[in-house]
């Protein structure tokens, strides 16, 4: 039998990412997935389900598009790989950073390619401390984030990361990492109290996504952009979940009117057909690197720029635009939302419902207050059902999260609801 054998092979060899490692040994994986078309993820038992967080909050444009993989055969044919080191570049990667620069709101037009997330945010740390260095102010170096924020794992975005679990994980933490709550008042004292002139850079989510989708309050971030002015405090919009189309604008920040000096991005850009990350840099900071800096940019990744990547990314990006998707993800997000509301409506476990474009959630927290989460037993429920979705139980929540792939349809909306609502009444 495959799956069993599979099974085996899995809990004595394979080290999960952010996993339960005792319930693995006890359980094996849930699933062993082998295909994927559009929405949904078919597993080794041949179960059909509905992929309703885009499997890591990337798959943008679905499962199983030829396309990309018809791009990555030719550039792997071609040329699969070769540095971008120093003076060395090529061709797909040159057309991507270009392309890039069409899709950024402002002067951000500049990028640097990592291989995901993480590493595009630690990125952006050790250039904002170059920064000010080379201005002169080597003191401004502390990072501001957000309590509940996901921002990886490598050694700053796990620091800036606000979420307690993923510092206790470990024995230190790095230093110079500062957290506030999502109140401007927070942040303003905590300026006051650290000083401006410690302070490096202020970085947060549009929408918070692994902390449980959680929407800024009103007028936040414009007062977050005034309040970085004036400090002189970069503002660095962490855009990996929100970036390329899922709050049905190019980049989520631009939702609420706010224009960073610094995005870092991953997942979206390829839809996950490759790894592929980076940090996009406003051209004023990049000249006043580029006239400031003496020696080299002593920063790079064998796989900054990997042309494989560079060419799906292209591929992936001219998809979003010629299918229309983020018209899609506004009229589907709607939706979504208004689904969101009536599952509200039919039951009373149901606490709260929020979000933007295709990313949203349903808290069960009113339900929970002094009990176990429920979320868990709704996802194992949902998943009895034909559906994938992620239960958020940091912080005392108990949360459903959503990121459905941007080329859903209605229809598909529909049984996506259906099968929520149910799950959430089976589990009364
Ligand atoms: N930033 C955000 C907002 C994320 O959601 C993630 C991953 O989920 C990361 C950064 C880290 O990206 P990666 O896992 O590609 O390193």
């Amino acid at each position: 039998n495959l799956k069993e054998e599979l099974v085996e092979l899995d809990k004595k060899h394979f080290i999960h990412p952010t996993s339960n490692m005792k319930q693995l040994q006890e359980d094996g994986p849930t699933f062993i997935f082998t295909e994927g078309d559009g929405i949904y993820l078919k597993d080794v038992e041949g179960r059909k389900l509905i992929d309703s967080l885009s499997s890591l909050w990337n798959v943008n444009i679905g499962h199983g598009r030829k396309e990309l993989a018809e791009v990555a055969k030719k550039q792997m044919e071609k040329l699969a790989f070769t540095s971008t080191f120093n003076n060395w570049s090529h061709e797909p990667v040159i057309r991507l950073a270009a392309e890039i620069a069409k899709w950024t709101p402002g002067d951000l037009n500049a990028t640097f390619f990592t291989s995901g997330g993480s590493e595009a945010n630690d990125t952006a740390f050790k250039t904002v401390r170059h920064y000010w260095k080379i201005k002169g102010l080597p003191e401004k170096k502390k990072i501001i984030s957000r309590k509940l924020s996901y921002h990886g794992v490598a050694m700053g975005a796990t620091s800036a990361t606000g979420i307690e679990q993923f510092h206790t994980f470990t024995t230190s933490i790095a230093p110079d990492f500062h957290y506030v709550d999502s109140s401007v008042e927070s942040l303003k004292e905590l300026i006051a109290k650290e000083g401006a002139d410690t302070i490096a850079a202020y970085i947060s989510e549009p929408v918070q996504g692994s902390g449980g989708v959680n929407l800024p309050p009103q007028g936040y971030f414009q007062a977050v952009r005034e309040i970085c002015d004036e400090n002189n405090i970069l503002f660095i919009a962490d855009e990996v979940i929100c970036g390329f189309g899922r709050l049905g604008t190019n980049f989520g920040i631009e939702r609420f009117g706010v224009i960073p000096d610094i995005i870092t991005m991953a997942k979206g850009i390829t839809s996950g057909y490759a790894p592929l990350g980076g940090m996009i840099l406003s051209e004023r900071l990049h000249n006043d690197i580029i006239e400031k800096t003496e020696g080299n940019f002593w920063h790079g990744y064998t796989y900054s720029g990997h042309p494989t990547a560079a060419a799906v990314a292209l591929k992936n990006l001219e998809i979003i635009k010629n299918e229309n998707l983020m018209d899609n993800v506004n009229i589907v997000g709607k939706q979504m939302l208004e689904g969101f509301e009536w599952i509200k409506e039919q039951n009373d476990n149901v606490d709260n419902v929020r979000g933007m474009g295709l990313l949203g959630a349903i808290s069960l927290e009113k339900a929970s207050k002094s009990v176990e989460p429920i979320g868990p037993k709704i996802v194992a429920k949902a998943l009895e059902k034909g559906l994938i979705c992620r239960s958020v139980i940091y912080d005392g929540q108990d949360t459903l999260a959503f990121a459905p792939p941007l080329i859903i349809t209605k229809n598909q909306m529909d049984d996506m609801i259906t099968i929520i609502n149910e799950s959430i009444k089976a589990v009364k």
